[in-house]
């Protein structure tokens, strides 16, 4: 098993290399919510990418070494979703709130500028 963090390891991110900014702030995000952070989307190949209906510049990318800045949170319930978001709001630039989970990315160039939230169909 290759530990990245003290709650995350390569089964939660089983394809691709999480970027150490996405873990640490993944993990900070953990130890503040006090319970299991689930990541149910996390490193894709282009055609995985396309299956799932990812976009095409997609932060959920592997770059040449294999990183990827962008994943998947699960979260279904309203209050969940209150306590969550609030931790989030604190520790990501950018995040995508959809009706079952969250999107938190760390990436920071033109085509994913910082400072957004967006509202996505699942
Ligand atoms: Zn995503």
């Amino acid at each position: 098993m290759i530990s990245y963090s003290e709650h995350f390891s390569d089964a939660d991110f089983p394809v691709g290399i999480p970027h150490p900014l996405l873990v640490s702030a993944l993990e900070s995000a953990r130890v503040a919510y006090q319970k299991p952070i689930v990541v149910t989307s996390g490193g894709r190949t282009p055609e995985h990418n396309t299956e799932v209906g990812g976009v095409e510049k997609s932060t959920h990318l592997m770059d040449a070494t294999g990183t990827f800045k962008g994943c998947d949170i699960k979260c279904e319930d309203d209050g969940e979703r209150f306590v969550l978001l609030g931790i989030l709001m604190q520790r990501f630039k950018r995040i995508g709130v959809y009706k079952k989970h969250f999107h938190v990315d760390v990436a920071d160039d033109m085509d994913h500028p910082l400072w957004k939230v967006w509202v996505g169909e699942d």
